[in-house]
């Protein structure tokens, strides 16, 4: 019909806008690097950017809070626990695939070769205990105030521990001031210093995590109260249907919010002349891993359940996977996610609503792949012969720490404190790979995001007949009525 032709025309048209906006945000990022822009300049160049992951961010939260409820609420208790444990599965298994590709090439490759002396570092690090950051995010996953979990920069537990610090500082005392003495250090991550505290689970000192285990729970309740439930189901329903207005209208900003994240990095980005050989390598090892994961596994992985084309389906995600290298935040790109799933791809609005939030607060392929492979690195370049049972407890902490990181720019550096203490390795050495880690990011959020998004094609084909059967009854109940 007239209307399809329309709709087949705009979604093609906002498709082409994004690439086009990602070519010549690379094109005049790369033709005013000669200016040599001032900081302060830089800022106001990359503002239309800013803007951009803002908006985004702002959605983020109602988003996450309302399609949870109503996506849970929209089913029985006994179709939304099957679907959560396929779910689960899902992201537990890639997550286990994309270590060990991560283990595998960078044993294959050997980045590593030669000793770190004669590497570039930048900035410090700080030293937290795997323990520390475990209980950390259990403990958030029931924030004791929920008003203040949406709000509020939330404190861990370290504040109150007087948690030290091994890097030098007047007052250490808290996360905040730990993580901004971090950010001082490592020039890359001025920006968390501004807008984030990257503790275990929070989204720009929100605590999704939090978020999603409330909003879990707070859905099968409703959807187990039948009448009495239904005026609060009606409320996230429009809630939900509202925001979602709101990123159609995001979207028509995007693309040129695109273009000026994108040619704002790479104004500011450091001459690649510091990248010396073993770096280069790790860079080109980190990015066939991911490639690996993202083009081969996942896509296979969708045919051999589906039986349908992986590639139709990713053609559907250029938005998202776009924004999501764009802005380096897997976060801030869930409501592009949601648009692209629900809207081009035709997924069921009961399995996105529960697989891409949850997804992208615990679910980051991407994130586990580099952080088991780094870790492999900095071993190597410490000649540090990792036996076997480090290289379990390499990936079972690369795991963790991927669910503990959060869907923001550069969470997964943060994390990887984690991975190198449990093996003994000096988190110093982070250091050596922060000038790449930037680029390294956007790269793993799009595999983070597409993870997601495929977990989402998967879960609805598994969950077919369940949701077919809640049709069959919701149908029933309206004729009976
Ligand atoms: N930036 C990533 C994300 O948002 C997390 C990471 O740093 O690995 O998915």
């Amino acid at each position: 019909t007239k209307d399809d032709v329309k709709s087949y025309l705009m979604r093609n048209a906002f498709v082409l806008f994004t690439v086009v906006a990602v070519i010549l945000g690379v094109i005049l990022g790369f033709s005013l690097r000669s200016y040599k822009m001032s900081y302060r300049e830089v800022k106001y160049f990359s503002f239309p950017g800013e803007l951009l992951m803002r908006m985004l961010q702002m959605l983020v939260l109602p988003l996450i809070v309302s399609s949870l409820v109503t996506g849970i609420a929209a089913l029985d208790s006994k179709a939304s626990g099957k679907m959560g444990v396929r779910a689960v599965v899902y992201y537990m298994s890639t997550t286990i695939i994309a270590v060990l590709i991560g283990i595998i090439i960078v044993v294959i490759i050997h980045p590593g070769k030669g000793t770190k002396e004669n590497m570039h570092r930048e900035g410090k690090i700080v030293q937290v205990t795997a323990a520390d950051a475990f209980l950390d995010l259990i403990r958030n996953m029931f924030p004791p105030n929920l008003v203040e979990a949406c709000f509020k920069q939330f404190k861990t537990s370290y504040e109150k521990r007087k948690f030290k610090v091994a890097i030098p500082s007047n007052d250490t005392s808290t996360v905040t001031s730990i993580i901004s003495n971090v950010s001082e250090a490592m020039g890359a991550l001025t920006r968390m210093k501004e807008e984030i505290v990257p503790v275990p689970g929070s989204v720009n000192g929100v605590n999704a995590l939090g978020l999603v285990v409330f909003s879990i729970s707070f859905g099968l309740v409703i959807g187990s109260m039948r009448e009495q439930g239904q005026a609060l189901k009606d409320f996230f329903d429009s809630l939900n249907e509202a925001i979602m207005r709101l990123v159609a209208l995001i979207m028509w900003y995007a693309p040129l919010g695109i273009l000026f994240l994108i040619a704002g990095k790479i104004v500011e980005m450091e001459d690649m002349g510091v990248i010396g050989g073993q770096l280069a390598m790790y860079t080109v090892t980190v990015i066939i891993g991911l490639l690996i994961h993202a083009v081969i596994v996942l896509p296979l992985l969708y045919f051999v359940i589906t039986r349908k084309n992986p590639w139709v389906f990713i053609g559907g995600l250029i938005q998202a996977l776009v924004t999501a290298l764009g802005t380096s935040s897997s976060s801030a790109t869930l409501p592009v996610t949601f648009k692209c799933l629900e809207e081009i791809n035709g997924v069921d609005k009961r399995v996105t609503r529960f697989v891409l939030p949850v997804g992208a607060t615990i679910n980051m392929d991407g994130t586990a792949l580099y952080e088991a492979l780094a870790a492999i690195f900095i071993a190597q370049v410490n000649n540090f012969d990792l036996n076997f049972g480090q290289i379990i407890t390499i990936s079972i902490t690369a795991t963790a720490a991927s669910i503990g990181a959060a869907g923001i720019p550069q969470a997964g550096l943060v994390t990887m404190v984690i991975v190198l203490t449990s093996v003994g390795l000096p988190t110093d050495d982070i250091t050596l790979i922060i000038a790449v880690d930037w680029f390294l990011d956007r790269l793993r959020t799009t595999t983070n995001v597409l993870g997601d998004s495929i977990g989402a094609g998967i879960v609805e084909h598994l969950s077919r007949h369940e949701l077919k059967n809640r049709d069959a009854e919701m149908g029933n109940s309206v004729i009976e009525e």
